[in-house]
Parts: structure tokens; C-alpha cells; sequence
């Protein structure tokens, strides 16, 4: 019999049916150490001790009010997120892709407010990923993911990634935001250059434009800075979360300054489940860990160990593989064969990777992963760059 689902993923035959921290268990109990922590979602791994107490705490004493009464929950994460960011203003979401939309609804409506009727558009790169609403898909720089779909919002600009001159010679005057990855995930792990952040945030200033930055992969922690922007020594004006902030459990966010948010107002945007007591339980629990002392700085540390393996592996293998790139513990491995093959190759050797964009495998442990698993991924590697030349 046929499975009723939309045939919208191409599922590898593998059901994992436990887990725990690094790693899954397989229905016939076969282990695989997990580098994908669901696309950057497992944050501080599988069954984690601490999630699990806040989840079933909050479950035996309540699950859902509704966004009509103050929840407790919420307004303390809030206000841990407040407190550890450039942010003034949460609105809570159960996904990136809701997070994006509210990051859209709030620049243009800060410029209706404003009487700038006109300053409506949002201005994206090629190669990026943002999710799979209308809203999403017309931001998005991916053909694959906008192709048959027509027709898409209007308002939505995309220019080449990490192209000075293009962006320098661009006409901003009708343009509310500026929306971008600082490291671009689906699109093969490919960092904003330092160069081409820092000018897009001087003409954001010049042009009075909302710099939007999508931290929904790259943040909570993932590259060993909480958001992968403050490297950059600069402030954005709305950041979307999601993935990382919920290490399982769907939750998201769209932070913002105090100005940026001014447009939503009463009535004006809202959710149903978003920043629901269950949610926002494990969400406090989560960013608990990830504040807790020295636990970014280690995260920067195996980021290194890891990134460095993973060169050698490259430099060993340069007929598999071209190079590394990313930062902490988003990174990703570019292929000379087909980074399909190279997934499937992982399987067999017990490793879960996932693929990306520009022929790139990427690599997203944990990021409370050990030292010993960080050893055991890099002997499966070096295993599986093994089995790929037998095979060439
Ligand atoms: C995953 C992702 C999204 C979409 O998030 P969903 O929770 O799948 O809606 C948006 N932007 C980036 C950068 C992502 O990695």
C-alpha cells in the first residue's frame, strides 16, 4: 500500500525511533551519530534531560491559554532574549517561516506608519533560503523553490549575494528592509562577507532601510556566537529565530528594536499557538543552556577541532572533496562528487549529514556534542572518503 503523504521530501528508507544526545536509534536498534541535529533544530541534542523535566513540568500544569491573557512563560523568555540581545521587542511564532512573515509585515507597516506609502519593498539575495510561504518563496533567491508558483508577491528585489558594486548602485528609495543570512544555509553554507555586511548597514543608515538579518539556522548558538551577526560588530533592526530555539519542540521568533516594532500594533499581526506555555518552557530551558558559562566559547572550540579534521579529510581526499567553509558548528563540506552520493555513503557508515545547495554536505552536530563523538565523526568521514575512491 502506498503512503498518503505528499511526496514533497525525498525520505531515506531510515526511521529512528529514540534518541540521545549525539545520537539515534534505528526500529532495529542500530545507532547513527547525528550531525544533522534535524537541520540545526536538536541544539543541545536528543532527550536532553533538562528539556524533557521543563517540558513535563509545564505539560502537567498547563498547555495552552491563548494570546489573549499574559503567559508567564512567554514574557520570561522574552525578556531573556531582550536581555541578551540588541533586540526591545519579541513576537513569538512556531516557525521560521512565520517569523519571516512577521519580519516583512513589520518593515512595510513601519513605513505606512511613517506616511512613506511607497518604501514597501524587501530587498533579498540569490541563493538564499527563507522558507516556504508566498511571502517566503518570494524573498527567496532559490528558482526551485519559487518555480510554479506565479504568481508571487510584489515588493521583493533580488540582487547578487555578497556583491558590493550591485548593492552600492542600487536605488533604495522605495526599499522598507534589507533581508538576509549572515551565513546562507540552504544555499551551501556561504558566509556574508564582513565587507558587504558592514556596507549594507551604512545604507540602511543613508537610506533609511530596516536591516533584517535570518538568524533561524545560523543563530541560538550555531556558529559559537549566540547570533552569528555579532561578529560583525554591528546592530540590525529585526532578526527572524526559529530551529535552534526549541532544540525539538516548534517555537520561533521575530526580534526587533523598540522602532523597528512600532507598526504592530493591537490587532495588527498575531498567532494562535505562538509563544504557547509549552513552547516557551523549553524554549527558557534551552537558552539556559546555551547562556550557561563557557558553553558558547566550547561550541567555538570543537568548531575548530571539527573544522580542522574536516580539512585534513579535504586535503586526503582532493579528488572527493573541494573545501570547507562555515564557522563553530555550521559548516559545510564542498563535493567534487555528487553530494548525494556522499550522503548516502554517510548512512552506510552510520553518520547523518544533510545536503545543501552548491554541492555542499552540511555538517550541524549538537552543539553540546563531545570531543570523543567529534573523534568518531571524523573516523566515519575518513571511512566513508575511503569507500567513495573504491567506488570511483
Ligand atoms: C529553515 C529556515 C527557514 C524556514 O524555517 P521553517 O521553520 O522551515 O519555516 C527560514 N530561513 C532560514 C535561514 C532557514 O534555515
Amino acid at each position: 500500500m502506498s503512503i498518503p503523504l505528499l511526496e514533497t521530501y525525498n525520505r531515506a528508507p531510515i526511521s529512528f525511533v529514540k534518541g540521545e544526545g549525539a545520537w539515534l536509534e534505528t526500529i532495529e536498534g542500530e545507532k547513527y551519530l547525528d550531525m544533522a541535529s534535524g537541520i540545526a533544530v536538536n541544539s543541545l541534542g536528543h532527550a536532553n534531560t533538562n528539556l524533557i523535566n521543563a517540558l513535563e513540568a509545564q505539560a502537567r500544569l498547563l498547555w495552552h491559554t491563548s494570546n489573549l491573557y499574559t503567559i508567564p512563560a512567554q514574557e520570561e523568555l522574552a525578556q531573556i532574549l531582550v536581555k541578551r540581545t540588541f533586540a526591545e521587542k519579541v513576537f513569538f511564532t512556531n516557525s521560521g517561516t512565520e517569523s519571516i512573515e512577521c519580519a516583512v509585515k513589520m518593515a512595510r507597516k513601519y513605513y505606512f506608519d511613517k506616511g512613506m506609502r511607497n518604501k514597501n519593498t524587501i530587498v533579498t539575495f540569490e541563493g538564499s533560503f527563507h522558507g516556504r510561504s508566498m511571502a517566503a518563496i518570494s524573498a527567496s533567491g532559490a528558482k526551485k523553490s519559487r518555480e510554479g508558483f506565479a504568481p508571487l508577491l510584489s515588493g521583493f528585489k533580488n540582487l547578487p549575494f555578497n556583491d558590493c558594486d550591485s548593492i552600492k548602485s542600487f536605488d533604495f528609495k522605495e526599499v522598507c528592509g534589507i533581508l538576509l543570512e549572515p551565513i546562507q544555509g540552504e544555499g551551501g553554507i556561504i558566509p556574508a562577507s564582513e565587507e558587504f555586511v558592514l556596507e549594507l548597514r551604512e545604507l540602511c543608515n543613508k537610506n533609511d532601510v530596516l536591516l533584517i538579518f535570518d538568524e533561524i539556522q545560523s543563530g541560538i548558538g550555531r556558529t559559537g556566537d549566540f547570533f552569528s551577526f555579532e561578529r560583525f560588530g554591528i546592530s540590525p533592526d529585526i532578526v527572524t529565530v526559529a530551529k535552534g530555539i526549541g532544540g525539538g519542540f516548534p517555537i520561533g521568533c521575530c526580534l526587533a528594536t523598540r522602532d523597528a516594532a512600532s507598526g504592530l500594533t493591537a490587532g495588527t499581526h498575531g498567532s494562535t499557538f505562538g509563544g504557547n506555555p509549552l513552547a516557551c518552557a523549553v524554549g527558557i530551558a534551552v537558552l539556559k543552556e546555551i547562556f550557561s558559562d563557557g558553553f558558547l566559547q566550547n561550541v567555538k572550540n570543537k568548531g575548530r577541532i571539527l573544522c580542522s579534521d574536516l580539512e585534513k579529510l579535504v586535503f586526503n581526499n582532493s579528488t572527493i572533496f573541494e573545501l570547507v567553509r562555515g564557522r563553530g558548528l555550521m559548516l559545510g563540506l564542498k563535493c567534487k562528487v555528487q553530494n548525494s552520493d556522499i550522503i548516502e555513503l554517510a548512512y552506510e557508515n552510520k553518520l547523518l549529514l544533510v545536503p545543501a545547495a552548491d554541492n555542499v554536505v552540511r555538517i550541524l552536530p549538537p552543539l553540546n556534542i563531545t570531543d570523543q563523538e567529534i573523534c568518531i565523526a571524523r573516523d566515519r568521514f575518513i571511512s566513508l572518503a575511503k569507500g567513495m575512491k573504491e567506488k570511483m
